[in-house]
């Protein structure tokens, strides 16, 4: 189990780069692991966890919240407009808000149960065509959409695409995210979350540097 080695690593660069550690938080992303894997990472007294799909979350967790307190889940992959009632029930926090129909779901469901978990307005920083966010040229018009549907906004996630340096992906929403009033930054992974933490990141978002590699049958 490599929590301990990546908890450690994570403070070491904070530090390095002369910010408070407890500025950045380790999310361990459980995502196709075997729960066997989840619960030493449980038993270790971890608490943040992320997901990337609301099904899967759904199956594992209300089981674990009921064993150990404290747990904050993470939606951390691409939400379906019929999903987001049932992501806003098991979620404390969404990392996904990439278009306006999702905005709007997620507001309308708000005023209904006076209740919405924070947020994260995803942006695809590389532009790429099969990668889910907005655009950066869209950003701060889709920030501002969000802001005037009341929406908890707290601040932005990147994934870099992968052939690709990440730093200059985590400056530009580090930049996105400064001239909107945003603190929070969802960034990094196990290859590359010092690099995000040196760029400003509060989540970093790591999974197989945690619990070892995934294998991906239960996934296809
Ligand atoms: C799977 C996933 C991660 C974690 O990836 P690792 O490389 O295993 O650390 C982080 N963010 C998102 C959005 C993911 O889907």
């Amino acid at each position: 189990m490599g929590l301990k080695t990546i908890q450690d690593r994570v403070e070491k660069e904070a530090i390095r780069v002369g910010r408070d550690p407890k500025t950045v938080q380790l999310i361990a992303v459980s995502k196709v692991q075997p729960n066997a894997r989840v619960e030493q990472v449980l038993s270790a007294g971890h608490r943040i966890f992320g997901e990337n799909r609301v099904q899967e979350a759904a199956g594992k967790w209300p089981e674990f919240k009921k064993r150990f307190s404290g747990v904050e889940l993470h939606l951390i992959g691409p939400m379906q407009s019929n999903k987001v009632r049932q992501a806003m029930d098991l979620f404390d926090v969404i990392h996904t808000v990439d278009r306006p129909k999702i905005a709007q779901t997620l507001a309308r469901i708000a005023g209904e149960t006076g209740q919405c978990p924070r947020l994260y307005i995803q942006v695809n920083t590389g532009a790429e065509p099969q990668k889910a966010g907005v655009l950066p040229t869209d950003a701060d018009a889709f920030i501002k959409m969000c802001r005037d549907l009341d929406l908890p906004v707290e601040g932005l996630m990147c994934i870099p695409p992968a052939e690709e340096s990440p730093a200059k992906h985590f400056a530009l929403l580090a930049e996105i995210a400064k001239r909107n009033g945003l603190d929070g930054l969802s960034m990094g992974m196990s290859g590359d979350f010092e690099c995000a933490i040196a760029h400003g990141a509060t989540y970093v978002r790591v999974g197989s540097a945690i619990f070892g590699s995934r294998t991906y049958e239960a996934d296809a």
